[in-house]
């Protein structure tokens, strides 16, 4: 079993991911608990080179080592772990390269989604958790002491907002494999929520 948290930043992907974990692993099950970008030795490499170098990378370029990141990651440790039989439990996957990528408006959706389907040899998960937050919220608990309003904090709250609809677009074409559910609730009932639809994949 494959599944992948999506969502913006600082809506507690990983709060979730760990409370999944611990919940399957004491159900007896062998779960991989990785990220993307990253994940694997040249994936941490990756992963400074387009997350913590300063300067401006090309979109296209910037694409590219997503992708390369995503074909070593998936080659490597998710396919050989899914052949264990082993659950998968991933932090960003594909959709992440789409909503984040897509939303800079220079590259098309469908041709990173078709480069990262490319790169994972066509692998896509079993369940994909959306953990959607209303921007209000996230603007509150990315920053809560900032009163200012400046032209940057507009325009990445702009950007911010194009990536939330391109994930809850993404979730409304695969509804099959998209779980959607509201970041703003407790993280109990959240963790509750994720259970019941991962129980129901696992019967
Ligand atoms: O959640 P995490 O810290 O791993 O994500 C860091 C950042 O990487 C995201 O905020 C996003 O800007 C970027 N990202 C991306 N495309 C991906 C994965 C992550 O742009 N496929």
């Amino acid at each position: 079993l494959f599944i992948t948290l999506e969502g913006g930043d600082g809506v507690g992907k990983s709060t979730q991911a760990a409370l999944l974990e611990t919940w399957l692993t004491e159900s007896g099950h062998g779960v991989v608990r990785t990220r993307e970008p990253g994940g694997t030795e040249l994936g941490d490499e990756i992963r400074s080179m387009v997350l913590h170098r300063r300067g401006h990378i090309a979109p296209r370029a910037e694409a590219l080592l997503y992708a390369a990141d995503r074909a070593h990651h998936v080659s490597t440790l998710v396919r050989p772990a899914l052949e264990r039989g082993e659950i998968v439990l991933q932090d960003r996957y594909l959709d992440s390269s789409v909503a984040y990528q897509g939303a800079g408006r220079v590259l098309v959706a469908a041709e990173i989604r078709a480069l990262s389907l490319w790169a994972a040899e066509g692998l896509l998960p079993d369940l994909t958790i959306l953990l959607d937050l209303d921007e209000e919220a996230s603007r509150a608990r990315l920053d809560r002491s900032r009163t200012e309003y400046d032209r940057l904090e507009a325009e990445a709250s702009e950007f911010h907002a194009r990536v939330r609809a391109a994930f809850l677009d993404l979730a409304a074409d695969e509804p099959e494999r998209f779980l959607v559910v509201d970041a703003g609730l407790p993280v109990d009932e959240i963790a509750g929520l994720i259970r019941e639809r991962v129980r129901a994949k696992l019967a």
